[in-house]
């Protein structure tokens, strides 16, 4: 499989139980959408190893704006399915196969930014609450069915697994999200 940023072959690591495919042109990542259903499940921080690999790729030079094809369909550009402009964070879904692609320099840079657990810990879960809180895509998605919070928990889910975090869409008493 190709990198849908930069046409650079992928890399396939199993973390934790979990296969995803890392770009070793810009250090991406890729997960199926059956793989994605696995963080139903809880994972602890079993990440680090992926955040390895992704270091090792990552291009902070490549296009993450620029609107890209899925990898594993053909002809089928990917729907951002939300965006923290504040954060810089997209999600770019495919409606026909339901992968995921992440662009992750903002993980890493928090990784990088806060060396005790604590701390890391401490300021993912805030910048994972941000994206849910205050993004308005977000906040729209409230009013629909209970599909969208689990599938807002498992983007959460994801994030914790390469940034480790508290945060978990629907635990607050502030909401839904
Ligand atoms: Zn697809």
């Amino acid at each position: 499989m190709l990198c849908p940023r930069t046409g650079e072959p992928m890399k396939e690591v199993e973390i934790g139980g979990v296969k995803v495919d890392v770009s070793m042109g810009c250090g991406g990542v890729w997960f199926d959408n059956f793989e994605l259903q696995k963080f139903d499940e809880q994972h602890e921080s079993a990440g680090d190893e992926l955040i390895k690999i992704m270091e090792q790729f990552h291009n902070p030079d490549v296009d993450t704006e620029a609107k890209i094809q899925c990898p594993r369909c053909e002809s089928i550009t990917l729907m951002r399915r939300f965006f923290s402009v504040k954060r810089h964070v997209a999600i770019d879904e495919c409606a026909q196969c339901g992968g995921v692609w992440l662009d992750t320099g903002e993980l890493l840079t928090i990784r990088k930014q806060y060396p005790t657990e604590e701390e890391r810990n401490k300021a993912a879960s805030a910048y994972i609450e941000d994206i849910f809180k205050n993004d308005p895509q977000i906040q729209a998605m409230k009013a629909e069915q209970q599909e969208s919070l689990t599938k807002a928990k498992r983007f959460a889910r994801m994030f914790r697994f390469i940034c480790p975090s508290n945060y978990i869409p629907g635990d607050q008493d502030w909401g839904a999200f």
